[in-house]
């Protein structure tokens, strides 16, 4: 294929654009900030999720608590009333009399039982209610954060979106400029080899594989005509030649 060399030269123009293009792309994908964003959402979840689960065991334990404190007040309630009977003197049989003193004994004991298991049940439901509001804090905490990240993300990629426009505008006029078979010819070998279509041949070596060219490479590129396009030996990339290729 032949084309000028100044159009030749043009391709590493082209290059440089492609290469920045993709390494904004690279650069997008690779945010930190983003990674730190898709942490915290990870997060935040967890958190939703555990909140939803204390709040039930909350609300579960408040239902055992009313039902103990129903329970402590049956028995207070029952006492209270034979207490009154038995304060009340118009109970003159004494196995009667004796029967309700043992019933009193009994529901004191009773009560006592109940009232431990009721103080029990409410450490509980101290304790998942401080669970509740602990997650709840942590959860407006991480959501605070998650706000101010995404606008820190946003702000990234619309400045990388904003290099990216211009590099697209620049990149679309120069091609313009590159005749049209040189041009597909550098969009094939780009495709095939990571992003990088051209190469500079500078001082002797290839600055797309680094190779080093060897002296009888250097001696055969001499003879060539500089509308010639010529391929690196090693890596097939175009081979663009300039004042500083060494030849
Ligand atoms: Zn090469």
């Amino acid at each position: 294929m032949k084309a000028d060399a100044s159009a030749q030269q043009l391709l590493l123009d082209l290059q440089k654009l492609d290469t920045t293009a993709a390494q904004l792309d690279h650069r997008e994908r690779t945010l930190v900030e983003q990674q730190e964003l898709l942490a915290l959402r990870t997060r935040i979840q967890r958190i939703h999720d555990e909140h939803v689960a204390a709040v039930v065991i909350a609300a579960d334990l408040a239902r055992d608590q009313a039902r103990a404190d129903a329970d402590v007040e049956q028995v207070r309630e029952r006492s209270r009333k034979d207490q009154h009977l038995l304060d009340s003197g118009t109970i003159g049989d004494p196995k009667q009399l004796q029967n309700l003193q043992h019933e009193l004994q009994s529901l004191a004991r009773r009560q006592s039982d109940l009232e431990d298991v009721e103080l029990e049940i409410m450490e509980r439901v101290d304790g998942a209610q401080a669970a509740v509001a602990l997650l709840a804090e942590q959860h407006a905490e991480a959501t605070a954060q998650e706000e101010s990240l995404a606008a820190q993300v946003d702000a990234l990629v619309a400045e990388i979106d904003a290099q990216r426009q211009v590099t697209i505008i620049d990149r679309s006029e120069l091609a313009s400029r590159v005749p049209a078979d040189l041009l597909a010819l550098y969009e094939k070998v780009r495709a095939d080899h990571d992003g990088v279509g051209a190469a500079h041949l500078h001082r002797g070596q290839c600055g797309g594989c680094r190779l080093q060219l060897p002296p009888n490479e250097i001696e055969r590129l001499r003879a060539i005509e500089p509308d010639e396009v010529v391929r690196c030996e090693e890596c097939r990339r175009i081979l663009v030649r300039t004042a500083e290729s060494g030849l």
